[in-house]
């Protein structure tokens, strides 16, 4: 049963948020949209957790754009990064070290060498900086922060059907899944997913918090299933064509805006 929205200021409460295509914008990469929702949740305390698909780097940096300290999911769940003495410190400083908690035992050579075998695939870690710059539109350092994976490989090469249902089954065998965010395919360790990263985060919430929080959680794409199925309360914000994905979650909410305009009306409805 989803709760009744919105939700009590003195319910402990944590918002995880797809990055790419829901805080920021699919085409520009901005968080400009964004930024009064973030404003609005630290002001009532909500921690917003992100859970993305992106890099470390690409996250620390994100979170200094928008002026907040907060743990954060990395790689596709792959791991869980906690500012230190988060849970101890009543400010912390922008430029806080993070303690990073692998939840794989997988890393992205592994990956790397399993995708080897296949010919003609484009990855992150072997294209060019002209091949990635033309795929992504990012440069320079941005460039340098989405390349720096620790956990999963970023397919460039558009994958056609036969060859998806070519390599599946092979990456499987090695212990990987291959599964498509809201531009690229991303091969990864099957051990672990955003949905179950999510959970892990929540137990350490719960462990130092009085009482277990209540969990939201804002996606837009297939990727985002897993993370929006362990939330108590689901929202789903349309692609820039303004249709939603496919997905198939009891009391799902489906939020009638694109991308960060989305997840500002999102944090509307829940606070
Ligand atoms: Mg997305």
């Amino acid at each position: 049963m989803t709760p009744s929205l919105p939700i009590a200021a003195e319910q402990p409460l944590l918002l995880f948020t797809d990055l790419d295509g829901t805080l920021i914008d699919h085409h520009s990469y901005s968080a400009a949209l964004s930024q009064a929702a973030v404003r609005q949740l630290a002001e009532r305390g909500v921690p917003l957790v992100f859970c993305s698909s992106k890099t470390f780097a690409e996250q620390v940096h994100l979170q200094r754009e928008l002026g907040i300290v907060q743990p954060f999911i990395v790689e596709n769940g792959s791991a869980v990064a906690i500012p230190r003495g988060y849970f101890s410190s009543a400010t912390l400083s922008p430029d806080t070290a993070y303690e990073l908690i692998p939840l794989v035992r997988t890393d992205a050579a592994l990956i790397g060498a399993a995708l080897a075998h296949f010919q003609d695939i484009k990855r992150y870690s072997n294209a060019s900086d002209l091949e990635l710059n033309a795929a992504t539109g990012l440069s320079g350092a941005a460039l340098a922060r989405a390349r720096d994976r620790s956990f999963t490989e970023t397919l460039l090469t558009e994958l056609m059907p036969e060859m998806e249902a070519l390599m599946r089954p092979q990456l499987e065998s090695l212990g990987l899944t291959l599964s498509r965010g809201g531009r690229f395919f991303t091969v990864q360790s099957a051990e672990t997913d955003k949905g179950r990263a999510v959970r892990r985060l929540a137990e350490v919430f719960g462990q130092h918090w009085s009482a277990a929080p209540l969990i939201a959680a804002c996606g837009d794409s297939a990727n985002d299933t897993s993370m929006l199925s362990a939330a108590d309360i689901a929202f789903l914000v349309q692609k820039p064509d303004h249709t939603w994905v496919n997905m198939d979650i009891p009391g799902l909410i489906k939020i009638p805006e694109i991308g960060p305009v989305g997840f500002s009306m999102a944090v509307r409805m829940l606070l």
